[in-house]
Order: structure tokens, then C-alpha cells, then sequence
């Protein structure tokens, strides 16, 4: 799909605490003209939240439909919601720039087995015990919970070597960079 437009499809993951949406954050600051993907979820919007802005709020019944008429380039379910990628908005998107997704490693994977020229990038902790120590003093949760937050962090780390590239994030405008130098590369890769 990315090939036929020269744009890249990039997806990123990272655990819970690595500070994905920070860096992101400053990756759209730094880069205006980046295009950010906007799933599909089936749960309820939160206070503030804008249909087409954070997601697109959809019934279960629309979602499933979407399932099954092939509408979605990947979906996983989350605590009894579904939450997808719709194909034909990345489609739309990557005709004017290269895309952003921010999705979990399974997700990214099954991206990945769709359309191998898209670029998995995952954001990596400085070190296990920084992780720890940055979900610890979030402050909000449970012993318990930050538990299961630091298991599915293993999780996903142990995915890493399927990804593309790996960025440490040590600093956040240094791990930007370095993604968005891994996405010129890429693009470069694709115009030869
Ligand atoms: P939340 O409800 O807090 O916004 O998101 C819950 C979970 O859904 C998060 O782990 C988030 O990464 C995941 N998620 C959001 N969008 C997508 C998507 O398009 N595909 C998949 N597989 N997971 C998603």
C-alpha cells in the first residue's frame, strides 16, 4: 500500500510508561506535516474526547460489520471494547504524507503480516527498573494494577526483535529524532 504512494506507514508501540505519546507528541511538533491514524473503538467516549478526533465511536454492531467486510487493517479487543485501524482512512492519509500508527505489538504485527513494507519502530525503557520505577510513580494505581502493567510491558518487550527498529527513549526529543530520521530513511528506501 505505502509503496504505490511513497509515503511511509509507520507503526509505533511501546509499554505502558515508555512515554510513546510524549514523544509522539513532540514528533508532530517537529514535523507538522506528519498524518496521525484515528481507530475505530466501540467504547464509550470520555469527558472530551471528539468522535474523529481521539477515535471514531462506533456501535458494536458497525464494528463487526467492519470485521467482516474486511474494513479494518488490523483490530484487537481491549477490556470487553473493540478497537481497530480503519484501512481506508490510513489509505486516504498516506496518499498525503507518511502515517502514524500507535498501536500495541499485537496489533502492529498483524499490520506487519499485511503490509510488510510498513516500518515497525518500538519505544524502548532506558532500562527495566526506570520503567518500574516511572509506572510506580503515576501514584494512581493499585499495587496490583501497576503488577499487570509491568507484566504486559514484559510482554511486549519480548516482542522487540520482530520489530524494525527499537529507540531507546532516554530523552524525549533525542528518541523524536531519531524516529523521525528513521522515517526519512525509510522514505528514501522507497523512492529508489
Ligand atoms: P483506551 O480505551 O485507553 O483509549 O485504549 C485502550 C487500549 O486500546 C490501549 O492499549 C490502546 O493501545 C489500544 N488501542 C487503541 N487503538 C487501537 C487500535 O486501533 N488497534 C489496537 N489493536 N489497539 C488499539
Amino acid at each position: 500500500m505505502n509503496k504505490i504512494n511513497k509515503n511511509v506507514l509507520a507503526v509505533i508501540s511501546g509499554p505502558s510508561g515508555v512515554g510513546k505519546g510524549t514523544v509522539i507528541k513532540r514528533m508532530f511538533e517537529l514535523c507538522p506535516g506528519l498524518c496521525e491514524s484515528v481507530s475505530c473503538t466501540t467504547r464509550a467516549p470520555r469527558e472530551g474526547e471528539q468522535d474523529g478526533r481521539e477515535y471514531f465511536f462506533v456501535s458494536r454492531e458497525r464494528f463487526e460489520q467492519m470485521i467482516e467486510g474486511g474494513e479494518l487493517l488490523e483490530y484487537s479487543a481491549h477490556f470487553d471494547n473493540y478497537y481497530g485501524t480503519p484501512k481506508a482512512f490510513v489509505e486516504e492519509k498516506l496518499k498525503t504524507g507518511d502515517v502514524i500508527l500507535e498501536i500495541d505489538v499485537d496489533g502492529a504485527l498483524s499490520v506487519k503480516a499485511a503490509h510488510p513494507s510498513a516500518v515497525l519502530i518500538m519505544i524502548l525503557p532506558p532500562s527495566m527498573e526506570e520503567l518500574a520505577k516511572r509506572l510506580k510513580s503515576r501514584g494512581t494505581e493499585s499495587d496490583e494494577k501497576i503488577a499487570l502493567r509491568i507484566a504486559r510491558a514484559d510482554y511486549e518487550l519480548s516482542k522487540k526483535d520482530k520489530y524494525d527498529y527499537c529507540v531507546v527513549n532516554d530523552e524525549v526529543n533525542r528518541a523524536a529524532e531519531r524516529i523521525l530520521d528513521i522515517i526519512r530513511k525509510e522514505k528514501e528506501v522507497l523512492h529508489d
